[in-house]
């Protein structure tokens, strides 16, 4: 009994990091040749290993997912004023870097068959700019909780009106669309190695692209742009954007078993989806046909009406209980912070919001955790409908 108490005030987290085996030995490597630093030997063999992963030619280890995509944008040459078209779905980094560089970002709603980017919308948006001559500069696509966008799709819309998309994989690294890795679509691709990341290195972020040039800029770009002089010569504003070896040598240890953090994630979503089956009013986030999501996060959608209970009652109960669950993304068009920006829709994403929970999704999670979990949602108390 005392044994099942202290289990109990064991928090269960939405999502936390999971090291592998080897990740101590880079990092006491690291220590051993004393490169404690933002230049290191790991960082170039964590991008040359990144490379090898994800099928693309160039990496560049930075500090974050958030300064990723503020770099894309700063060697795009976004102009102060210009609008980027950006997921409404999503994390607020996206928005915010576009705001970095003083440019207006454009929400674009979601579709019901993937939760990311409805292209259909996207280029009729187009379409309507194309014709005013006020095309955004850049398209900022998402693939959320481990699902691509439908990046057919979006790209032939792009394309046509000559937009160059980057590509926001934070959150799904190791995805696949057409049996092509996520992070691949973009002109830029965006990914992240924050805490709550597949894989994390506790902080960190990295740009993949085709384009050697938008690599070597976003380089110099990241470490202070210092040109080739001894006596630190600038010709640039430049970031303080560079992945730490020390950091780069945990992306080494975890890219090793990124591969076993997708199945589990994967093993969760299947646990929840059969433990839940009989269950009136839920339902699961849909995997599009066109590839393999992580399932990074398991999300799904509670109907009250059908349920007895609503997204929020649910979350609560589950936090009684020491177990950590989330609304699926607020939309930035609802938020504060972006409320006079312009959109394409929306009620998609609100209503994914308003129905949207995301479970306790960690590789690390053990049986245990699961029963827990499992045990508490369906002691959610419910309102039976009044017949
Ligand atoms: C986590 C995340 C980011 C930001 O990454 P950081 O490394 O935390 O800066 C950007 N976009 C999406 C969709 C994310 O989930």
């Amino acid at each position: 009994m005392r044994r099942v108490d202290e289990a109990r005030r064991k928090r269960i987290f939405l999502s936390s990091p999971h090291m592998g085996g080897s990740e101590l030995e880079f990092v006491r490597e690291a220590f051993e040749t004393n490169w404690i630093a933002p230049a290191g030997p790991h960082i170039a063999a964590f991008e040359r290993e990144f490379c090898e992963r994800i099928g693309i030619t160039h990496a560049v280890a930075l500090s974050s997912g958030t300064a990723a995509l503020h770099l894309a944008l700063r060697v795009l040459g976004v102009q102060a004023g210009e609008d980027i078209f950006c997921s409404t779905l999503t994390f607020a980094a996206c928005a915010n870097a576009i705001v970095y560089e003083r440019a207006r970002p454009v929400f674009i709603d979601s579709d019901e068959a993937s939760w990311n980017m409805d292209p259909s919308l996207l280029e009729e948006a187009l379409a309507r700019r194309a014709r005013r001559n006020k095309l955004p500069r850049a398209v900022v696509g998402v693939d959320l909780y481990g699902q691509a966008a439908d990046w057919d799709a979006i790209r032939a819309a792009c394309r046509r009106f000559d937009v160059p998309i980057i590509e926001d994989a934070a959150e799904a690294l190791g995805a696949t669309y057409r049996g092509r890795s996520t992070g691949t679509f973009g002109w830029a691709n965006v990914f992240s190695f924050n805490g709550n990341k597949i894989i994390t290195t506790s902080g960190g972020g990295l740009l993949a692209t085709e384009d050697a040039k938008l690599a070597e800029q976003a380089r110099h770009l990241s470490q202070q742009a210092r040109d080739e002089a001894a006596h630190y010569q600038h010709s640039k504003i430049g970031f303080n954007y560079r992945m730490s070896n020390v950091l780069a040598g945990i992306g080494r240890g975890q890219l090793r078993v990124l591969n076993d953090r997708i199945e589990a994630r994967r093993r969760n979503f299947a646990h929840y989806e059969k433990e839940f089956q009989g269950l009136a009013g839920l339902r699961f986030m849909p995997e599009a046909s066109y590839g393999r999501s992580t399932r990074w996060l398991t999300c799904l959608l509670v109907d009250p009406e059908e349920f007895g209970a609503d997204r929020e009652e649910i979350r609560l109960h589950l936090e009684r209980q020491n177990i950590e669950s989330r609304p699926v993304w607020k939309p930035l068009h609802l938020q504060p912070v972006f409320a006079d920006c312009d959109k394409e829709g929306g009620q998609v994403a609100e209503g994914l919001f308003q129905t949207g929970l995301c479970l306790p999704s960690g590789s690390n999670l053990t049986e245990d955790d699961l029963a827990r979990v499992t045990e508490a949602f369906l002691s959610v108390p419910r309102r039976w409908r009044a017949r």
